[in-house]
């Protein structure tokens, strides 16, 4: 189909003195302004408007591909997506990034200093929203019909920066210059209830009345997400938070009363205010449950109006349609779609129920207790009245169909139920999520088996044939050819073309090279010549990193001890056969999660103590890198030499971070959990450094009851390491550090402590023959092609979505 011939689009510019006219164009008609008078701001704007308008041009194809062929359609709902910065991915997917630096040479510009204005969109915390991210890049890749729904937050997640070696935080407000990967669609705005009441219907027992307290707008603005080595061209779709006009109040206004007479649109768009900063733990109040309900409310009436462009009645609405829920932040999606079959379309509850279950499917994404949502009834009553109402009626429902199959097993009827009744009342998100959806699944092998076997097993007791497995991916594009580009090279250049990047488990062949000692030096320069780039430290020394959400799950209290443990060694011994190391942690602790600030403050204050230190500096560094964020990742990742993957075996889901260094290249360090496993289990138990209990033996241990003293006693390394904290050695820092871990040891740091320790100096003597070493890089990178995204969204699309590609007709 050529678009052309029926609408006249001009052609978009293809050779560099093209596209030097289409910059020019776009900076006199879209940005008003001339070469003379243009600002390094105007530059930017107007190279990102220019590629822009290629993938533009994809999407109106995209577009005219989908309608005519009427799909079923994947709906992705998140309530974070972290996309990472858009200009140099998109000079990349539309294939423009040669052109377009001569072109700007040209007005005497580089492409690089015009992307260090690109501003990475922080929506989201770490890997959830990473995921989001990967995956709608691997849907357009793959052809998949989809959107992406999500909130436009104004501010994204919070700048950490370091005062007094500890975490600050500021305020992230990503889009104040403007966004110009942006398209506002105000024509698509949605209205969206609050509070109120609900009114019976006369002669209808199930349909109800909901009169809503509070009125709020949904603005939508998309984002266009190309697809690499296809036409395709997707949308995330963000809603922001408005205020009617009607909230307005003018005569107060008049009257001198300024703040009065905007409270009420304030207050409506506080809702797209922030990102929630807790990462698993969940301390949001009512204003969280007004974001999820918002993102939810306005999706599922967009996703309504795009079936009803294009189909009749509700009988192929899940046929058209599912809606994958990103954890259970949209799990309201369930009641909601309920609510607007049977009280807004008239249908009746049974045929309600049978579209809705067959419409979601449902990813957990963890393990953790504490990060099962849950919301105390009486807020959801305020808040959103008529859907505690139907969760109600699900429940009652659902119960009895348990009751059925398990009569007088009155336990699990109360473990299942969907409303917990201790301590208070509660509406437990993932009993809804499971109940309201066609499939469940985990992120990793180990993490849907565990799924099963405990946090969900009641429901794998009844409905084997709905859980999953999904194992998490991420997108080459972005962490090897954007991040890593001389790595990228050698590999085209080493597997004769550049197919992986769509192929990623070509790099298997990578293998037979692993012999050829030249490729070996090439491989091992690469990794130095990045080392160089990212300038932390020498750049011979091994170099360790640690990058991810603070957690004490994920244990950096482990590395440090470990750290402590090495200047003990160094200061016994200064004339020792010392490996040198450059340690790097880098992530983000929630704001209000005190003991992850702590292990921040103390690796800083550790790294001091090193820095000062003239026996042991010339060997050790520690360096904590600010503000992680996808941007940096793309820099650290590549300059790894060890991944440092050490959480307590049974917590990690998935991670995704492990698979971004292995395919880097980095060896990791790891216990045996989430994805690690499967790393392990495809890279060779060769090539990777396991060590510490494993999921069944850290849950025996706890049982059994742990005592983390016992350990402090009997290993003197352990103990010199927790006493020199004590002692006030690191700045009179660490000692809440020392004492959670000496009192309860809540994630089993000191018993992993000696394992972790030995298999460190394991990693030291396979460092030492650096032949050895690059050639498990290699292997690392060469197996590492199964965990691509692209592979993640074609289980997806095999075995829960069941959804078919739709080829978009090539640009003649
Ligand atoms: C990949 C990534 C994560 C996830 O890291 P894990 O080690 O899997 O927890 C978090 N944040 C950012 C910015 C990432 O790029």
């Amino acid at each position: 189909m050529d678009l052309r011939q029926g609408i006249g689009l001009r052609k978009l510019g293809r050779t560099v003195d093209e596209f030097q006219q289409d910059l020019l164009s776009n900076l006199y008609f879209r940005r008003g302004t001339t070469v003379e008078s243009a600002s390094m701001r105007d530059a930017y704007e107007t190279l990102s408007l220019t590629v822009r308008d290629h993938l533009a041009e994809r999407r109106a194809r995209t577009a005219a591909a989908h309608y005519a062929s009427n799909p079923r359609w994947v709906y992705y709902l998140s309530a974070e997506y972290l996309l990472g910065a858009q200009l140099e991915q998109n000079l990349l997917y539309s294939g423009t990034g040669e052109i377009a630096a001569q072109a700007v040479k040209s007005f005497g510009l580089t492409l690089e200093e015009i992307e260090e204005l690109d501003v990475e969109p922080g929506l989201g915390n770490g890997g959830l929203g990473r995921l989001a991210a990967c995956l709608v890049d691997a849907m357009a890749t793959r052809d998949i019909p989809a959107v992406g729904y999500g909130i436009r937050y104004d501010f994204g997640i919070f700048k950490q920066s370091l005062a007094a070696g500890g975490q600050a935080e500021g305020p992230d407000d990503w889009a104040f210059q403007g966004n110009p990967w942006e398209f506002p669609a105000p024509d698509d705005r949605q209205t969206v209830g609050f509070y109120g009441h609900t009114e019976p219907v006369p002669g209808s027992s199930t349909r109800k009345v909901w009169v809503p307290g509070e009125i709020v707008l949904g603005e939508p603005s998309h984002m266009l997400v190309p697809g690499y080595g296809t036409d395709t061209v997707n949308i995330v779709r963000l809603w922001r938070a408005r205020g009617s006009e009607a909230s307005f109040d003018l005569s107060r206004f008049s009257a001198g009363q300024y703040a009065e007479a905007v409270q009420e649109a304030v207050r409506a768009e506080n809702i797209s205010k922030v990102l929630y900063p807790d990462d698993s733990t969940e301390l949001g109040r009512e204003l969280r449950l007004k974001q999820q309900y918002f993102l939810v409310s306005c999706s599922l009436r967009d996703i309504i109006r795009r079936f009803r462009l294009r189909n009749e009645g509700w009988d192929d609405f899940p046929e058209k349609t599912v809606i994958q829920l990103n954890d259970t932040h949209p799990t309201i999606a369930i009641p909601e779609l309920m609510r607007l079959l049977v009280d807004e379309y008239e249908l009746d509850w049974d045929r309600a129920w049978s579209i809705t279950r067959r419409t979601f499917a449902y990813t957990c994404h963890t393990l953790l207790p504490e990060a099962l949502e849950t919301w105390p009834v009486h807020v959801f009553e305020r808040l959103l009245p008529r859907h505690l109402e139907i969760i109600y009626l699900i429940n009652m429902l659902f119960l009895r169909e348990v009751e059925e199959r398990f009569p007088g097993d009155v336990a699990r009827v109360s473990r299942m139920s969907i409303i917990g009744e201790h301590p208070e009342r509660r509406v437990r998100m993932a009993n809804l999520a499971v109940v309201g959806t066609e499939a469940v699944n985990g992120v990793a092998e180990l993490h849907s088996k565990l799924l099963r076997e405990t946090v969900l097993n009641d429901f794998a007791d009844l409905w084997p044939a709905k859980f999953q497995n999904v194992t998490n991916g991420i997108s080459p594009r972005r962490f090897v050819k954007l991040a890593n580009p001389r790595l990228s090279d050698l590999i085209t250049e080493g597997l004769g073309d550049d197919g992986w990047l769509m192929d990623l488990e070509r790099l298997a062949e990578l293998g037979s090279l692993a012999g050829d000692a030249s490729f070996l030096e090439r491989w091992r320069a690469i990794k130095r010549a990045n080392k160089v780039d990212l300038a932390v430290g020498d750049p011979d020394s091994l170099t360790d990193v640690m990058i991810k959400r603070f957690h004490e799950y994920k244990r950096q209290q482990l590395k440090l001890l470990h750290i402590i443990t090495l200047y003990h060694r160094i200061r016994a011994n200064p004339g020792g056969d010392w490996v040198p190391r450059t340690v790097l942690f880098a992530g983000k602790a929630a704001p209000a999660y005190h003991a992850a600030k702590n292990i921040i403050r103390l690796i800083n204050a550790v790294g001091a103590t090193i820095a000062a230190d003239p026996i042991v500096s010339p060997y050790l560094k520690v360096v904590f890198a600010e503000n992680y964020n996808v941007s940096l990742a793309e820099r650290i990742v590549p300059a790894a030499d060890l991944s440092e993957q050490i959480s307590l075996a049974g917590k990690e889901a998935s991670g995704t971070g492990n698979m971004k260094l292995a395919l880097n290249g980095a060896l990791t360090i790891g216990t045996l959990d989430g994805a690690n496993i499967e790393i392990r289990a495809r890279v060779g138990e060769e090539n990777f450094f396991l060590f510490g209990l494993d999921a069944f033996q850290a849950a025996e241990l706890q049982i059994a009851g742990y005592r983390p003293w016992e350990h402090y006693e009997r290993d003197p390394e352990l103990r010199e390491a927790l006493d020199a904290i004590n002692a006030g050695l690191f700045g009179g820092v660490g000692h809440d550090v020392a004492d959670s871990l000496l009192g309860r040891d809540e994630y089993l740091t000191l018993a992993d402590y000696r394992a972790y320790v030995d298999c460190q100096d394991e990693v030291e003597r396979a460092w030492r023959d650096q032949d050895r070493w690059t050639r498990m890089s290699v292997m690392n990178t060469a197996n590492s092609g199964f965990f691509s995204a692209d592979r993640t969204v074609a289980d997806y699309a095999a075995r829960i979505w069941r959804v078919a590609p739709v080829p978009v007709a090539k640009d003649h």
